[in-house]
């Protein structure tokens, strides 16, 4: 399995330090206002990530922690008058009932920044001790220039950083690039006691604390948007190197960008969505399949166009699910069991997902999947059930479990009978008719409508009864 990394530039074979677990870290949301469709994106493709590896036969442990205290939570609760804490609970709350909206797998722990502080505290005294922290009236920096290799995964240099650097106007740092790893409290701030005197960390230190804690001091997978690399991610690993003196991450994983109709997404254009709004428009699958169908680590360009093809190609897939499900039920025995190779889908879609999560081709494969699972189907009448159930079960293992374009599980209400028992009643007459007039050929026709109905007729001495399938 190849995987990219963004440290090194280049596709590297995946060898997790301790198989078969897998360590994956994820930045995960900072909770002062519902997340937009580009997080959406990022949070979409980690989880596919994540999904892939335990379809790989991995035991991912996968932590994505939730910022709490921040100066954005800070300002919100300012402006409308709430505190930091009530701020971000209700975001917090609206994050997971998004992620599970999306179908998003639930991360093994969700951290919170203020249930790490002591954890954080400990660390910011190491670097101390180590000459790596330098505290200026209860405010603690990190002094970049006692770590060499700063920039390295950015491949920034220090010079061209300084000369360029957006200088804060804050003259107790000694260089510009040194960042906060402890601020002094401020008023009506939220603060917590701490070898500095009252404070709040750093944003970047919660990420390098809280991976510490819940992964250990190296990890396999660490993940999350471009616009991280610099200076977040940077400076996890100046922080987490520093203090533990050893390998921070062994892949670092990157995802794309989202604009909007060719325009980078903003307030200001009016051009922006968050994930709830989009998802009031389509299906999670189709925005999970609309999201599939790019390269990760690549720009995506979002219309109401491209979303409206996605969710064509999710009502495909959806249309073979549902007749998979209603023949499964029909429990057809037959000595009809047509050649399908599925292994050779199987191969094909581990091939091109072994190869730096190539998602656009692995939705490829499942789509001339459902192409030759139809023409089978069109072409040959009464196929033993058996031939369903492979169906499924490639489906289930790929479109399901590892791209989340697709949930069995959803189709009862998608495939409950639209129709009265009335209605059901009649036909069943008609049909009598039919057979009494040897008229087989409607009698089987309405049969099979109603079985596309989701009723199924069962013909005894006594007559012929009909249940509707709860499918589940
Ligand atoms: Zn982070």
């Amino acid at each position: 399995m190849k995987i990219y990394n963004t440290f090194t530039k280049t596709k590297e074979d995946f060898q997790p330090i301790n198989p078969p677990n897998v360590t994956m870290y994820m930045c995960g949301p900072t909770v002062y206002n519902y997340f937009h469709i580009g997080n959406a994106r990022s949070f979409v493709m980690a989880d596919i990530v994540r999904r892939y590896l335990e379809f790989k036969g991995f035991n991912v442990k996968f932590i994505m922690n939730i910022t709490d205290v921040d100066d954005n939570i800070i300002k919100k609760a300012n402006e409308e008058k709430k505190s930091t804490t009530d701020v971000a609970s209700f975001y917090t709350e609206a994050f997971f009932e998004d992620v599970k909206r999306l179908k998003i797998k639930t991360a093994s722990v969700y951290p919170k920044a203020t249930l790490h502080i002591s954890e954080m505290i400990e660390v910011i005294k190491e670097l101390e001790k180590k000459g790596f922290a330098y505290n200026v009236n209860g405010n603690v920096f990190y002094d970049v220039s006692k770590f060499s290799s700063y920039g390295k995964l950015s491949g920034k240099n220090t010079e061209d950083l300084e000369s360029g650097a957006r200088v804060d106007v804050n003259e107790e740092k000694k260089n510009p690039l040194d960042f906060a790893l402890w601020k002094k409290v401020k008023e009506s701030e939220p603060s917590w006691d701490s070898p500095w005197g009252k404070g709040r960390p750093g944003w970047h230190i919660e990420c390098s604390a809280m991976s510490i804690k819940h992964l250990g001091k190296s990890i396999d997978i660490h993940a999350g948007g471009n616009d991280l690399i610099f200076p977040h991610h940077e400076n996890e690993i100046a922080q987490s190197e520093a203090c533990f003196e050893q390998k921070f991450v062994k892949y670092w994983l990157h995802f794309g960008f989202l604009n909007i109709q060719n325009e980078k997404m903003s307030k200001s254009l009016g051009n922006f969505f968050t994930a709830r709004e989009v998802l009031d428009k389509y299906s999670a699958e189709a925005i999970r399949l609309f999201f599939a169908q790019t390269n990760y680590g690549g720009p995506l360009n979002f219309s109401d166009e491209l979303l409206n093809s996605a969710q064509k190609g999710y009502e495909k897939i959806l249309n073979l699910a549902e007749k998979i499900e209603r023949e499964i039920n029909l429990n057809t025995r037959s000595e009809i069991i047509p050649d399908f190779d599925v292994k050779k889908y199987y191969s094909d879609f581990e091939k091109v997902m072994d190869d730096d999560f190539n998602s656009p081709q692995a939705a490829a494969v499942i789509f001339d999947f459902i192409r030759a699972a139809n023409k089978i189907i069109a072409e040959n009448n009464n196929i033993d059930s058996i031939f369903y159930q492979g169906l499924k079960q490639f489906l289930k293992n790929t479109a399901e479990n590892v791209l989340g374009i697709i949930h069995f599980g959803d189709l009862a209400n998608a495939l409950n009978p639209n129709i009265d028992n009335e209605q059901i009643e009649m036909l069943i007459k008609k049909r009598d008719i039919a057979k009494k007039e040897k008229n087989f050929a409607l009698a089987d026709q309405i049969r099979t409508e109603l079985s596309n109905l989701g009723v199924i007729l069962q013909d005894s001495k006594t007559g012929t009864t009909f249940k509707k399938i709860i499918l589940k």
